[in-house]
């Protein structure tokens, strides 16, 4: 790493600000119309394809917390921010495998996309290296189809049901169950998807109560997400600009 490398332009940055003024003013609207708390809803900026230079400029601009979705790029980017001497709250928020968990514990504080019971000890073991545990939320399906990510509502399986993940954070040793985080599906309705999730999210409640964290709503679906209870909404393009390849 370069100086160069960590300082981004002030073309760059205004156009950062300018993104962050639209977001926070979007975030605060949908509050105000759900007759939420702004304090509610945090925003998490998501900085994927994005170089460290960005999310160091958007930390001078007060952002407090950060999102990933691949180790790999994370892992060195959470490093050049530290570098900087800056420590935002970093979320991972992509599908995780087994063999990266210990990576991502070294400088991750909140894992959204736990899905498995498989993951959830995984995860447990890894972060059983820390000083502080790591917050741990279970990625729900809101269609059940199994073929992709997240942990199914209602189902019995011993790996991949809600229920048996949600059990399996709660009793970690080494992580904290905060909460759940969902997508909307592609083709549903957001609404439809995030009243599905609110139900989820109240049930999984009923037996969690301190599980309070509801993690949906991007840059397209945020205010529908705030309509219907999130607590942290993942912003990524809105902030950023259009990343050049799907991520
Ligand atoms: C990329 C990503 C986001 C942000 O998406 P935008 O539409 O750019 O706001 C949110 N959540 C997850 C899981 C992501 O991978």
């Amino acid at each position: 790493m370069t100086e160069r490398d960590a300082t981004v332009r002030p073309d760059r940055r205004a156009e950062l600000a300018a993104g962050l003024g639209r977001v926070r003013a979007r975030i605060a609207d949908a509050c105000a119309a759900a007759g939420r708390d702004r304090s509610a809803v945090t925003m998490i900026a998501v900085t994927k394809t994005y170089p460290a230079g960005d999310v160091i400029a958007l930390a001078g601009l007060g952002v407090t917390d950060v999102g990933e979705n691949r180790d790999q790029e994370a892992a060195g980017k959470a490093a050049e921010v530290a570098a900087a001497g800056l420590r935002p709250r970093w979320h991972f928020i992509g599908q995780l495998q087994r063999n990266k968990c210990r990576s991502v514990v070294r400088y991750a504080d909140v894992v959204h996309s736990v899905d498995s019971v498989r993951l959830a000890g995984a995860l447990a073991t890894a972060a059983a290296a820390r000083d502080r545990p790591v917050e741990a939320l279970a990625q729900v399906s809101i269609d059940g189809d199994p073929a992709r990510g997240g942990a199914l509502p209602g189902s019995a399986d011993p790996d991949r049901g809600l229920g048996p993940v949600t059990g399996a954070l709660a009793a970690a040793e080494g992580l904290r169950f905060a909460g759940l985080m969902a997508v909307a599906p592609l083709g549903w309705e957001p609404e439809r998807a995030f009243a599905r999730l609110a139900e989820v999210a109240a049930a999984v409640r009923a037996d969690h109560p301190a599980a309070t964290a509801l993690s949906a709503g991007m840059s397209g679906d945020l205010e529908i997400a705030i309509r219907y209870g999130a607590t942290h909404v993942r912003v990524g393009s809105a902030l950023l600009g259009m990343r050049p390849t799907l991520g």
